[in-house]
């Protein structure tokens, strides 16, 4: 059984232990003690060092606590060193979270019914049917609040059979370890966490969502608050240098340059429609008709652009004038169009099936305009050819 030295002591960084065992070549390492907190709980574990080697995982086995190190450990004594800087941020987040928790069910009587410690942000699922946010920033403000009072964090092995007073009934039995914030909650926690409020410092509530008939609450707390509400602040004047006008007139101006964009691409729309049908008709009056009266326009799309709608205007407003048709290839993807206009005794649709379908690709559509999808490997010279006929 290993003995778990943060339960007594947070703050422990550096410790002497003996390699009870190892497995995986010297890369699993059990020690009769350690300071390493495996994940658990919703708290991730703790990197550092035994001697030379990384911890790169530490697991929670119940009775033992294995690491798992990047380089083999021989058997006897052993120096362990705790990466302090992410083991001191999980503490901040999770006696911040305690505290939210506590604020939540104090305020509003909102039980947290789980918890979770990510790399970016910590969440809370709270069970409530949603939650306003005059909720979270009074939340927010009484944290504030009792981090500002510096209240001692007490940690206490106390016998589960007892009345413990516990935010959250706990289903152990026998001896548990109860964190308590001084006159604000007690909670059966195996997590490490900070001496006082004073150490979790800000607490920043971000987004809210529902998830399963409860609501989670994103958070941040610690240097992590700091550190995000900088970053947001740097995204926030960027935006505003780019829209040269302060950070607070943001919403209405994004709002009004958004309805701009629309504006313009309906006017733009409107546009190439205009101009599509007006290269149709001017195409017609420029072409000579063949011997049979028809006048026959074919348009190879490039490579970059497929047969749009634009070509599909240019291509009704050609045949629109009469005795008319007008096919357009393109190649990359494989693919044809057929306009015709009435007087031309050509069905467009019927047309493309059967020409299509020859080619191996499928295709169709009406008496005026017809489609149709090829094979990359379909011969378009030929398909052509026969299209026009
Ligand atoms: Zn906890």
């Amino acid at each position: 059984m290993t003995e778990r030295l943060y339960y007594r002591d947070c703050y422990l960084r550096d410790f002497r232990a003996h390699v009870v065992e190892t497995a995986d070549n010297g890369r699993r390492v059990y020690l009769d003690r350690t300071a390493f907190y495996p994940t658990s709980g919703g708290q991730p574990f703790d990197t550092g060092t035994l001697d030379g080697a990384n911890v790169i995982d530490v697991i929670d086995e119940e009775e033992r606590v294995a690491h798992i190190v990047d380089a083999a450990i021989s058997p006897g004594e052993i120096a362990g060193q705790i990466h302090w800087p992410r083991r001191f941020d999980h503490m901040q987040q999770h006696s911040g979270q305690h505290l939210l928790s506590a604020v939540l069910e104090i305020l509003f009587q909102i039980p947290t019914v789980s918890f979770h410690l990510g790399p970016e942000a910590c969440t809370i699922d709270v069970s409530a049917p949603s939650l306003a946010v005059g909720q979270l920033e009074q939340a927010e403000e009484r944290c504030m609040e009792i981090v500002a009072e510096a209240r001692p964090l007490a940690i206490a092995f106390e016998d589960a059979a007892g009345d413990l007073g516990l935010r959250k009934e706990s289903q152990r039995t026998g001896t548990l370890r109860v964190v308590a914030i001084d006159g604000v909650d007690r909670s059966a926690c195996g997590g490490t966490h900070v001496r006082t409020t004073a150490e979790i410092g800000p607490v920043l509530i971000r987004k809210t969502e529902k998830t399963r008939g409860n609501m989670r609450l994103e958070f941040v707390c610690g240097l992590r608050a700091l550190r995000q509400a900088r970053s947001d602040f740097r995204t926030l004047q960027e935006i505003s240098r780019q829209l040269s006008a302060p950070a607070n007139a943001m919403p209405a101006l994004v709002a009004a340059q958004l309805e701009r964009v629309k504006t313009l691409e309906k006017a733009n729309h409107r546009l190439a429609a205009e101009g599509a049908q007006r290269e149709g008709r001017e195409l017609w009056a420029a072409m000579a008709p063949d011997a049979d009266g028809i006048r026959r326009a074919v348009e190879h799309v490039g490579e970059q652009s497929a047969i749009d709608d634009t070509m599909r205007t240019r291509a009704q407003a050609f045949v629109a004038q009469g005795k008319a048709v007008f096919l357009a290839v393109s190649r990359n993807p494989a693919a044809v169009l057929l306009a015709t206009s009435a007087d031309s005794g050509i069905h467009a649709g019927d047309r493309v099936k059967t020409a299509v379908a020859a080619a191996g690709g499928r295709g169709g559509g009406n008496q005026a305009l017809a489609q149709g999808s090829l094979p990359a490997t379909a011969d378009l010279a030929a398909l052509t050819s026969s299209l026009l006929i």
